[in-house]
C-alpha cells in the first residue's frame, strides 16, 4: 500500500508569508504533478489545489490496481497507485505545496501587479490564492454528482463510489440513481446477499433493461419517480425520507447519479472552448485568458499519461520563461508584440492616406 504521508524536505520555509504564488496548478493528476515538479525545480513557488483527498488523478481513482504497460522505462509495468505515489513524492521533494479536498471555483483578474504581470486570484471552496500564472490540469470528468441532503448527514456510510465488499455484504443498502452504474451497484450488493432499495428519480431507470430485470428477479425493490427528501440517523441505520411511500432504513447509501461535466467549470472560468467542449489553447498551452494555461485531458485527442506529463512540463516551462525572462526576450510576447507593431504601422499609414485624400 502506498504511503501518502510523505514528509516534505523543506528547511523551515514558511510559505504562508508569500504575498503571492508564482504558479497555482489546478489538479494533482499526471499533468498537474508533472507541471508542479517542473516549475518547482525551477524555484518557482508552486501550489497544487486538488479537489480530492489524495493525489494521482485517474490512475489513482479509476484504475489504482491496473498495471500500466505503456510508460517508457517500466518494462514490467507499474500500477496506477504506485505511479501516483512516486510522482507525488517527487513533487513534494521539489517543494511543491499541496491543498487537498479543495475545489476550484473561479479565477479572477486583479489590479495587483508583480513585475508586469497582473496577478490572478484563484478562488476555491475553502480559500483564495493570489498568483502570477495558473495551470489548469483538472481532467475532464471526475466529480460524482453529490446529494447535499446526504452530505449534511456527514456519515461514512454514504458512498459516491463502490464501497468495499465487507461494507455491504448481507446489509440493506439504498442505491440512488437509475443509470448503468447505479444498476451495477445494486446488482453487486444483491450478489453479496444484501437487500437493495433502488431509488430512481425518473419514472423508469435509464440503465440497461436486462440488468434491471436481474435486480427485480433477485428481490431488489425499485422505487421509481422517487427522490430523497431527508436523511437522519436511526440508531446504527440511516433513515431516508422519500417523496413516495414511507421512510427507508438502510445501513449504507451508494449514490451513483452521474458525473459533473468539466464543461460547467470551464464556462464559468470564461475560457474559449473547442466544439467538443475541451479548452482551446495556443501552441504555448495558453488559453484565451492571458497567464492561464491548460494541459492534459482538458484538451486534445490523445489522452495518455505520458502526453499529460509532456504538456504539464511544457506549460510550466513557458510559465517559467514568462516569469523569469525580460519581456523582450519572451518568444511568445515578442511575436504578439510584432503583430501589434505591424498592425499599428498599417493603421498609421491608413490614417495618413485618409488625411491626404
Ligand atoms: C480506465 C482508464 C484506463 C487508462 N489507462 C491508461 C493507460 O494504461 N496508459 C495511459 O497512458 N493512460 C491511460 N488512461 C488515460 C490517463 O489516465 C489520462 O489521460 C490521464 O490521467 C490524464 O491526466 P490529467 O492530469 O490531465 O487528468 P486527471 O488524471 O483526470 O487528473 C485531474 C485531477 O484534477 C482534479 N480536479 C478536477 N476538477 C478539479 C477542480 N475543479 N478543482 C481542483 N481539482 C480538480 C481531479 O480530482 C484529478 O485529481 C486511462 C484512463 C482510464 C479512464
Amino acid at each position: 500500500m502506498a504511503d501518502f504521508g510523505v514528509k516534505t524536505l523543506e528547511a523551515g520555509l514558511d510559505f504562508s508569508r508569500l504575498p503571492y504564488w508564482d504558479v497555482v496548478i489546478i489538479g494533482a493528476g499526471p499533468a498537474g504533478l508533472a507541471a508542479g515538479l517542473t516549475s518547482a525545480h525551477r524555484a518557482l513557488t508552486t501550489l497544487i489545489v486538488e479537489a480530492k483527498g489524495r493525489p494521482g488523478g485517474q490512475p489513482q481513482f479509476l484504475y489504482a490496481d491496473k498495471r500500466i504497460v505503456d510508460i517508457p522505462g517500466f518494462p514490467e509495468g507499474i500500477t496506477g497507485e504506485e505511479l501516483s505515489e512516486r510522482t507525488y513524492r517527487q513533487a513534494v521533494n521539489a517543494l511543491v505545496q499541496f491543498r487537498f479536498d479543495e475545489e476550484l471555483i473561479a479565477i479572477d483578474d486583479t489590479d495587483d501587479v508583480a513585475s508586469d504581470d497582473k496577478l490572478k486570484r484563484v478562488v476555491t471552496n475553502r480559500d483564495t490564492y493570489l498568483c502570477r500564472k495558473v495551470i489548469i490540469a483538472c481532467g475532464l470528468l471526475h466529480y460524482p454528482r453529490r446529494l447535499p441532503v446526504l452530505d449534511e448527514l456527514n456519515s461514512r456510510n454514504v458512498h459516491y463510489k463502490s464501497p468495499k465488499i465487507g461494507d455491504y455484504e448481507g446489509k440493506t443498502v439504498a442505491v440512488v440513481g437509475g443509470g448503468d452504474s447505479a444498476l451495477d451497484a445494486a446488482l453487486m450488493v444483491l450478489g453479496r446477499h444484501g437487500r437493495v432499495h433502488l431509488i430512481v428519480r425518473e419514472s423508469e431507470p435509464l440503465g440497461k433493461a436486462d440488468t434491471l430485470a436481474r435486480i427485480r428477479d433477485a428481490g431488489g425493490i425499485v422505487h421509481t419517480s422517487t427522490e430523497i427528501q431527508s436523511a437522519t440517523f436511526a440508531g446504527e441505520e440511516i433513515r431516508l425520507g422519500v417523496t413516495v411511500g414511507g421512510p427507508l432504513d438502510c445501513s449504507l447509501v451508494i449514490v451513483q447519479i452521474g458525473f459533473l461535466s468539466a464543461k460547467e467549470t470551464f464556462e464559468r472560468l470564461g475560457l474559449t472552448l473547442n466544439a467538443d467542449s475541451s479548452i482551446s489553447i495556443d501552441p504555448y498551452f495558453e488559453t484565451s485568458r492571458r497567464g492561464v494555461f491548460a494541459v492534459g485531458d482538458v484538451h486534445g485527442d490523445i489522452k495518455l499519461i505520458t502526453v499529460a506529463w509532456a504538456e504539464g512540463i511544457q506549460a510550466a516551462i513557458h510559465a517559467f520563461k514568462e516569469i523569469s525572462s525580460p519581456y523582450w526576450l519572451n518568444e511568445k510576447r515578442l511575436r504578439d508584440n510584432k503583430i501589434a507593431l505591424i498592425g499599428e504601422k498599417i493603421s498609421k499609414a491608413a490614417r495618413a492616406r485618409d488625411r491626404r485624400e
